[in-house]
């Protein structure tokens, strides 16, 4: 039987830089994933001649040598940054509404104002405001929770008090009049599953501030290039990584962790274990009900999971100038209607009610699709529960009648774009449930909810040596999975006493 200091189940993004710190550090670890590549979300599949990054579209946290990011910081400390080649994106977005709106904002605070209120010079003042307070909320943000402030209090952080439980809409009201401005300022939602009527004010000013300051970034390779250098790393430093290898049960006795158990039913032995599954999927499958806290049960019950999607990779035989693509980053939208937006993602059906997302990857990098090409993913939030209940005899049909259905909404802005279709795949919520394992498909855990913000619900250990760490037990998204697994590789090591 095989015995470690840390047995880490799924090779995410969190699972990788867990691992990865966790070798590094010294501990004896191994890395089990039930894919046969390693990263998750953060991995690439090649058809034809292209080979297609599957969720990557603006890295954040990466910054400059000279203005680094905190993901730069945690990279280089994990020994993988000297190997992957990072490129600054020039657009923070393209947002169009066909015959209404038509913005380019630059990740540069300056700039972006200024474009604003050449738009909607009325609102000038507004803007200037609305700027001035994602900035000052996110330097508290900062200074309570990022530097970790023991002595956090009103008189200290006034403006953390008074946002922080406050709706994106309430903030945008205070500020602006014209629904289009507010729908030009907050395409973002899309990347955390909220419109901003349920969106914190917070997460969002926080995301403009990570983008606009340490710029949003691709890198060569995509996101699988980073996935495999944090693999290699951990096999590197000693440790060891499995695939094709699901784990079926987490072993606990006596109320703490013993190791886990395969899904061919071989034990390996551990005095830690790290899941980067789903939080639904560690405790309602891999324990038995009653080695499952009271409290657990309560935290699940009160959340609500996030939506999937529905990607279209498009490897187009034009490069991005014939096909009259300027922009890398370009949300294409019905309406100014966010909460219609959000409504309609549980629909199956894709018409000029939902917005979406393309992005050119070859815009960013014209070696991420061979000479003369575009590589381009259309993407939109879809929920998983209506594509569940397609027959699968009919599944195959009912994808390609939703991605002829896409192809229109685009065509609105880039016309003729699926003549120039030389490979096409299609992702639904059932393929990202198959590939990712996550309830429903979710890509974005479950959902950020101001009542279920991390201060009222943190990650707790609540079984002995049982650590979670990832999209399901924190904040979403590439930047926030990456600290989270590294964050958590140092708590393991602190309870092995070894060196972090
Ligand atoms: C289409 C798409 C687009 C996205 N776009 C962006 C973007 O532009 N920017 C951004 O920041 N974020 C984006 N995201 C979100 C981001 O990719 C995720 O938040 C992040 O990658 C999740 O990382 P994770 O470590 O939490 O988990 P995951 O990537 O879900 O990895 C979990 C791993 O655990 C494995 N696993 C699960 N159960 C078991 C088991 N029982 N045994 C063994 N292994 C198991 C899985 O196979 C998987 O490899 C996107 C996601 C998707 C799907």
């Amino acid at each position: 039987m095989e015995t470690y200091d840390a047995v880490i189940i799924g090779a995410g993004n969190a699972g990788l830089t867990a691992g990865a710190a966790l070798a590094q550090g010294g501990a004896k670890v191994v890395v089990l994933e039930r894919h046969t590549i390693p990263g998750g979300c953060a991995t690439s599949f090649c058809r034809g001649r292209f080979e297609f990054e599957v969720a990557l579209h603006q890295l954040s946290g990466i910054g400059t040598p000279e203005k680094p990011g905190p993901l730069r910081m945690v990279l280089d400390q994990l020994g993988v940054m000297e190997h992957l080649t990072f490129m600054p994106m020039s657009d923070l977005y393209h947002v169009m509404i066909p015959g209404k709106l038509d913005i380019l904002l630059e990740p540069d605070r300056a700039r972006t104002t200024a474009t604003l209120k050449h738009h909607f010079p009325d609102e000038a003042e507004g803007i200037d405001a609305f700027f001035d307070l994602v900035y000052r909320v996110f330097g508290e943000v900062i200074g309570a929770f990022y530097f970790k402030d023991p002595d956090v209090h009103r008189d200290k952080y006034p403006l953390y008090f008074q946002y922080g439980l406050k709706p994106l809409q309430a903030v945008l009201d205070d500020h602006f009049r014209d629904p289009l401005l507010k729908t030009a300022l907050t395409p973002y939602w899309t990347y955390m599953g909220l419109p901003p009527s349920q969106l914190s004010f917070i997460d969002m000013a926080a995301m403009l501030f990570a983008y606009i300051e340490f710029l949003p970034f691709h890198l060569q390779g995509g996101s699988q290039a980073l996935s495999t250098a944090l693999a290699d790393r951990i096999v590197q430093c000693g440790g060891r990584i499995r695939y094709n290898c699901p784990v079926a049960r987490i072993l606990v006795e006596n109320g703490r962790v013993t190791g886990v158990a395969t899904a061919e039913g071989e034990t390996i032995r551990a005095r830690q274990v790290v899941s980067n599954a789903s939080k639904i999927a560690t405790y309602v499958d891999m324990l038995a009900p009653d080695q499952v806290p009271a409290a657990v049960w309560g935290e699940l019950k009160r959340t609500s999971i996030s939506p999937s999607a529905f990607t279209l990779y498009l490897g187009l035989d034009q490069p991005p100038e014939a096909l009259g693509i300027s922009s890398s980053t370009n949300f294409i939208l019905g309406h100014t209607d966010a909460d219609m937006a959000y409504a309609r993602m549980k629909d199956r059906d894709i018409d000029h009610r939902d917005g979406m997302m393309m992005t050119c990857y070859t815009l960013i990098d014209p070696t991420f699709s061979p000479p003369g090409t575009s590589q381009v993913a259309l993407i939109t939030l879809k929920f998983g529960d209506a594509w569940l209940q397609v027959p699968p005899a009919q599944y195959a049909a009912e994808k390609y009648r939703v991605a002829d259905a896409m192809l229109q909404q685009a065509e609105q802005v880039f016309p003729g774009l699926r003549t120039h279709i030389e490979e096409m795949e299609i992702a639904t919520p059932i393929t990202h449930m198959r590939y990712l394992g996550t309830p429903r498909g979710a890509i974005y855990g479950f959902e950020k909810h101001i009542k279920d913000s991390p201060v009222f619900l943190p990650n707790q250990m609540h079984i002995e040596g049982l650590f979670l760490a990832g999209g399901w037990v924190g904040g979403n998204g590439f930047q926030p999975t990456l600290e989270s697994g590294f964050k958590t590789g140092q708590a393991v090591l602190r309870r092995l006493e070894m060196h972090q």
